[in-house]
């Protein structure tokens, strides 16, 4: 049986302001910061008010200098991760919204907003990045990968298969599914593209694009915890939903991105960049594929063989932002913050 689920009241007179339940229940659509369902609600709200950024304040001047100095193949990989990501955002803020009318909890629901608001700013970055660095034709090219490269045409429609049945039908078994593609794209098909960059930095090079980057995972990580918790509610509040099947599908799934992110990741950075060996990388994937599955609750059977500790031992630094510590970028980029109010263009 397919049980629909309920958009969200705009009001609803009848019902408690503090939510019976994520989906499917009753919500007067009130938001009282002080009487909400989920106790992570608000401590996740005041992570996202904190982690708030803009490209504005990166000082683009040492990129722009960089930029034609990086080989060939380096330029081309930047720029064809920059089409992907921004790709990969553009679906995201759409979805998101989506997603926030059927949720009906007002805080999940503000927290939702916030992530979407998020991923606008993100695609703001990359438009900030290219306009800085090359020639608008090139920038708009960029744009347009997403239709042109076969690599990039394959994993969008991979999302957007995902994404569809939701959209087109919202079962609750469409919502579940929906998640685990969203997990995907916000937890693992960004992750070639995060090593390429910090591997640059890590030699010094594009750091203002880096530090981008790095607010960029940031608040993926955010994102992908807040889709967890919603994923695993859902689950609690429908546990005839928490089946093999269901686990079988976020498995295969996992696999299939993880294929498309190996397939993707060896096109364009391969053995080709200077400190990533493509064989590492690709192990890295694995162990991210793993990783978010078994954040989801299914295991970490995706890739039996992989490695169950980082195999990219120097990314850690990097990437496992301790959110309230300071690290490397954000040493970095107070150096720059509100430097220049224009597009990056002064130099420090
Ligand atoms: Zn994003
Ligand atoms: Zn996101």
């Amino acid at each position: 049986m397919m049980i629909t689920i309920a958009k969200r009241e705009l009001m609803d007179a009848q019902a408690p302001n503090c939510s019976t339940s994520m989906i499917n229940g009753a919500s007067s659509n009130i938001l009282n910061w002080d009487d909400v369902r989920f106790p992570w609600a608000y401590p996740k709200y005041k992570v996202m008010l904190a982690n708030f950024w803009t490209p504005f304040e990166i000082n683009m001047g040492k990129d722009i200098k960089q930029f034609p100095q990086l080989s060939q193949v380096e330029q081309d990989a930047f720029l064809k991760i920059i089409g992907l990501l921004a790709l990969l955002d553009s679906i995201q803020s759409d979805y998101a919204s989506k997603v926030a009318d059927y949720i009906t909890d007002s805080s999940v629901n503000a927290l939702m907003i916030m992530l979407a608001q998020q991923e606008v700013i993100h695609n703001h970055s990359y438009s900030y990045v290219l306009s800085s660095i090359v020639p608008k034709k090139i920038q708009d090219e960029v744009f347009e990968y997403w239709r042109t490269e076969h690599t990039l045409r394959k994993r969008n429609d991979f999302i957007t298969n995902g994404y569809k049945d939701f959209t087109e039908q919202p079962s609750i078994e469409n919502f579940l599914h929906s998640i685990i593609y969203d997990v995907i794209l916000e937890g693992l098909f960004f992750y070639s593209g995060f090593a390429f960059f910090y591997n640059l930095a890590r030699n010094q090079k594009m750091v203002a694009t880096s530090t981008m980057i790095n607010y960029i995972n940031r608040d993926e990580q955010i994102h992908v915890g807040l889709f967890e918790k919603i994923y695993k509610e859902v689950l609690k509040e429908n546990p005839e939903y928490n089946t093999p099947e269901l686990e079988q599908y976020a498995i295969a799934a996992f696999r299939k991105a993880a294929e498309l992110e190996i397939e993707w990741g060896r096109e364009i950075i391969g053995n080709k960049m200077d400190g990533i060996v493509f064989e590492e990388l690709e192990q890295y994937i694995q162990y991210m594929a793993n990783k978010r599955c078994h954040q989801l609750g299914h295991g970490r059977n995706v890739f039996p063989h992989a490695p169950i500790k980082n195999p990219l031992r120097w990314i850690i630094a990097y990437q496992e932002v301790d959110l309230g510590k300071t690290d490397f970028f954000e040493q970095k980029s107070r150096q720059y913050t509100k430097a220049s109010d224009v597009n990056g263009f002064d130099d420090l």
